[in-house]
Order: structure tokens, then C-alpha cells, then sequence
């Protein structure tokens, strides 16, 4: 269910993602099975919704992209971050950029104006401040060149660039050159889904307020294609500002707070600890918020050193700290 303010009242609506509908979001936006899911409950703090990435209950191992995901998405029962490229070709199917300053809308639709001087069709969506401008591929094209594009087009119109080292400014998506086996890049948030924070969904400019039109106007737009992005990069290079950041060679390794990801303590997170054996024995935190482990015993903490922590119903560290409002972060847009 989704609300919309029409005339002045509240109208429900459901929204149903049909397999067709699915099919072509994924063609449009899904460039690798990896992906974020933005936390449901606001870091305490912060009061944000940060991303992470998700791991199977079980095994830990990382939880890939499907059809059913994307259902969700789409239905508004979980929120995904898109990654913009694909590390085993380095090539992206879109390319976003993000502006969230006073002035951001000026510069997208000065962008978007300018692109079509081009033949470059875009689609600009709202988001929580400002708004995000896609443009989309006839092919996986090279990061590097879809980045050199556009920010040669932001130059040339004067329009910020937060990477140049100002603090207000657009970031394009790709926001690396090349991303390194086992590394992700940025993730955005992934379109036609509920903003956790602002608790509503963002549609493209442009089209209907309901899925149906809305991916159906995204399919009509003029993809850039190849030969098109190597006219328009040819002789060009990403200004040095930019070129400096471009290849990621690390997973990140602080969370989005600047804290060490080892500076989380699970003892400062759970009450009613007493000690069995080698380990603290508490709630689970995240099996307390599905109104499980009234025996308070599924956790254990090691004593030796608390790093160490594990749910015996099989809850993940993912849930743990997304259940105490200390989401494992991960580099985001959104
Ligand atoms: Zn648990």
C-alpha cells in the first residue's frame, strides 16, 4: 500500500510488481547480484537509515539479487541500493548523478537540459533533498568513460562537484574507474522503492504516479550507446581532482560513523548478561525485536573477548546490529 496526496486527500493504492514489470527493472538497473538493504529502524543518534549488506541467516554468506528481491523493493516491504558496476567488465548499464545541496535541482534539470543538446534522454527522480538524474545505456559501457562524460559536462557548465574536494556538489554514479575483485564501489538507492527515512517513495518526473507508467517511461527513453559515449570522451580526460579517487582498492574498512568497525561493543547493546562457561549469555537483540528469546539465552558473547558473539537460533552479526540500531554500514548514496 502506498499513499498519495491527490487533490487533497489520501488515496491507497496498491502496488503490485508483475514478473514483466520485474524483468525490465532488472534489465534497466541490475548490473551484478550484489546489493544493499537500507536499515527499517533509524540509527538511535542519527536518527538515519543506513545501508548494509545483507547476509544469508545461515551460512553468512552475502545474499544475491533476485526477482523476489526486487518484488519487495518495488512492493515496499524492504528498500535495495543498486551497485553501478560490474567488476568483471567494469562497465555500468546506468549512470546517476546524485545532488542533495540547496541548489540541486537547478543543476540537474541544467544537466538534463544540456544532455540534450546530445540526443542523451535522462530521467530525473526526486529523493529526499534534491533529486537524482539517470541516464541509461544501449550496452554495459566503461565506468570510466561515462564518468569522463559527465564530468566534462559539469565543468563545461559550471555546475559542483563534490569529489573536487567542494562540500557541496553532484557525485556521479560510477563513482570509481574500476572496482577490484571483491570490492563494491558506492551503492544508490534503488529506484521506485520507500525512502525509510522520509517513509515514501520518489517517482521520476515525467509519468504517472504508479509503476506501470513510471518503468514504462523508462523504457521509452534513448539509451546512450558506445559509439555515442566514445564521440563524446574522445580526447578527454577526468579532471586530476577526480582522477585521484578513481579505483577502490579496499572493501571499506571505517563504518559510516568514522568509528573503527571493531569500536562496536555488543556488551554496551544487550542487558541482563550472566556468564556460562566461556561465554556472556544475553537476549538476543535481534530475535527480541521478532518477540523471540524470552529465555534471554540465545546470544553468546565470548568472555574472553567480546569481538566474538553468536545467536543460537541463527540470527546473523547483519541483524544483530541492524536490530540495536548499529547497521554494519557500507558506502552509500541515497
Ligand atoms: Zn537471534
Amino acid at each position: 500500500m502506498a499513499d498519495a496526496l491527490k487533490g487533497g486527500k489520501t488515496v491507497k493504492r496498491r502496488l503490485t510488481a508483475t514478473p514483466a514489470l520485474i524483468k525490465i527493472y532488472i534489465d534497466l538497473f541490475v548490473n551484478r547480484r550484489a546489493y544493499t538493504l537500507q536499515s527499517m529502524r533509524p540509527h538511535p543518534e542519527s536518527g538515519r537509515h543506513y545501508y548494509y549488506r545483507p547476509k544469508e541467516r545461515d551460512s553468512g554468506a552475502p545474499l544475491l539479487l533476485m526477482e523476489q528481491t526486487v518484488a519487495d523493493h518495488l512492493e515496499g516491504r524492504i528498500t535495495i541500493g543498486l551497485y553501478a558496476i560490474n567488476p568483471l567488465n567494469q562497465r555500468c548499464k546506468w549512470v546517476a548523478i546524485d545532488a542533495d545541496y540547496a541548489t540541486a535541482m537547478d543543476d540537474l534539470i541544467k544537466l538534463q537540459y544540456q544532455l540534450t543538446k546530445d540526443r542523451v534522454e535522462s530521467a530525473l527522480e526526486m529523493s529526499k533533498r534534491g533529486g537524482h538524474l539517470w541516464i541509461f545505456l544501449a550496452t554495459p559501457l566503461i565506468a570510466r568513460k561515462c564518468r569522463t562524460y559527465i564530468y566534462d559536462l559539469a565543468q563545461r557548465l559550471g555546475v559542483p562537484v563534490k569529489a573536487s574536494g567542494l562540500a557541496e556538489g553532484i557525485e556521479v554514479f560510477p563513482k570509481h574507474d574500476e572496482i577490484q575483485k571483491g570490492a563494491f564501489g558506492n551503492a544508490i538507492r534503488g529506484p521506485l522503492g520507500i525512502h525509510r527515512g522520509a517513509k515514501r517513495r520518489f517517482w521520476f518526473y515525467g509519468a504517472d504516479y504508479s509503476l506501470e507508467a513510471q518503468i514504462e517511461f523508462l523504457t521509452r527513453l534513448r539509451k546512450l550507446t558506445e559509439e555515442e559515449l566514445d564521440r563524446f570522451t574522445e580526447g578527454k580526460e577526468l579532471p586530476p581532482s577526480i582522477a585521484r579517487e578513481r579505483s577502490e582498492v579496499e572493501p571499506v574498512s571505517k563504518n559510516a560513523f568514522g568509528e573503527n568497525r571493531r569500536g562496536f561493543r555488543i556488551l554496551d547493546h544487550v542487558s541482563k548478561t550472566r556468564v556460562v562457561g566461556r561465554n556472556y549469555v544475553a537476549q538476543c537483540p535481534s530475535c527480541a525485536l521478532a518477540g523471540r528469546d524470552s529465555g534471554r539465552d540465545n546470544l553468546a558473547i565470548l568472555v574472553s573477548d567480546p569481538r566474538f558473539y553468536r545467536c543460537w537460533a541463527g540470527c546473523t552479526k547483519q541483524m544483530i546490529r541492524a536490530a540495536v540500531g548499529k547497521p554494519i554500514p557500507v558506502r552509500h548514496s541515497g
